[in-house]
């Protein structure tokens, strides 16, 4: 534990715990979120709770759990599939219903939204002006490169504002090689050896040149699910079904390390902060993307 906390030392001092509390298997989803409001009862932190509809519609005594203990609850969407297959008018329905569950089970509308697999991507560029519509004031959905999944090479890697006026928390990501991965989540905090994790948070670290960055760290549920059994998931390959379930131990001693001698406040608590200077990114439109009638990509 001690270890895993000098393994982040070179982080600022405040950064947000974000979980995406989505189900896998069956209804484990709960007894894995409740392990982490524990994890952060222990530590005094307060963190930012991407919820899934079907989650908040199935188990909605969760929900109030989380906003009981002080966290921030936000959307992670109506159903779990990439903002391009969804479509603009498909979207905005399935937000509205998420929106309005939440706002009913914690008596007060959300204001963030994380898309699913960050799928914020160029092909769809128009989600953006939907949330802002619907009363969100801002996303965590980029991830601001080439990623296999998702990502929007190009985008700024800090926070920045959609024309719109809705603002961004993009996913921190560090240099490896020629990509720039998203250190500090998912299946990359499992799985990077401690050496290549505590080079990428050097990394990021210098990349800041001295500001305090806008730092943040993801999870599922099922990433500390050592107990669930294999299964092929719809949405990935049998070879992406093994990596998501292989090597969970690791994650919640690496999360432990990360929340030691650092201050986790919710995204709407440093809302005001993080909006400071952000940059208006306008995307360059191209034939074809960020209208109703781009193809599936
Ligand atoms: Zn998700």
């Amino acid at each position: 534990m001690a270890r895993a906390a000098r393994r982040f030392a070179p982080l600022p001092g405040l950064f947000t715990f974000t979980v995406d509390v989505e189900p896998h298997g069956a209804d484990r989803a709960g007894g894995e979120t409740r392990r982490l409001l524990a994890l952060l009862a222990e530590a005094g932190a307060h963190g930012t709770f991407f919820v899934l509809d079907e989650v908040a519609r199935t188990d909605p005594g969760l929900v109030k759990d989380i906003a009981r203990a002080g966290h921030e609850v936000a959307s992670h969407g109506h159903a779990h599939r990439h903002l391009a297959e969804e479509g603009p008018a498909r979207f905005r329905a399935g937000m509205v219903v998420a929106r309005d569950r939440l706002g009913q089970l914690t008596g007060a509308a959300p204001v963030g939204f994380r898309a699913p697999y960050f799928s914020l991507t160029p092909a769809a560029a128009w989600a953006p002006e939907v949330l802002a519509e619907l009363g969100f004031a801002y996303s965590s959905s980029v991830l601001p490169a080439w990623n296999p999944l998702a990502g929007w090479p190009g985008a700024p890697r800090q926070p920045f504002r959609w024309p719109c006026g809705l603002l961004e928390l993009p996913v921190p990501v560090a240099r490896f090689g020629p990509w720039h991965l998203p250190f500090l989540g998912g299946m990359y905090l499992r799985w990077l050896p401690p050496w290549r994790l505590r080079s990428l948070v050097r990394r990021w670290a210098a990349d800041q040149r001295g500001a305090e960055g806008a730092l943040w760290s993801y999870c599922h549920p099922y990433d500390l699910d050592e107990a669930a059994a294999l299964e092929r998931r719809a949405d990935a390959s049998r070879l992406a079904s093994l990596m998501l379930w292989l090597n969970r131990g690791p994650t919640l001693p690496r999360l432990s390390g990360l929340l030691a001698g650092r201050r986790s406040e919710s995204f709407a608590a440093r809302l005001p902060g993080l909006a400071a200077g952000a940059p208006v990114f306008a995307p360059p439109v191209a034939p074809g993307l960020g209208t109703a009638a781009a193809p599936a990509e």
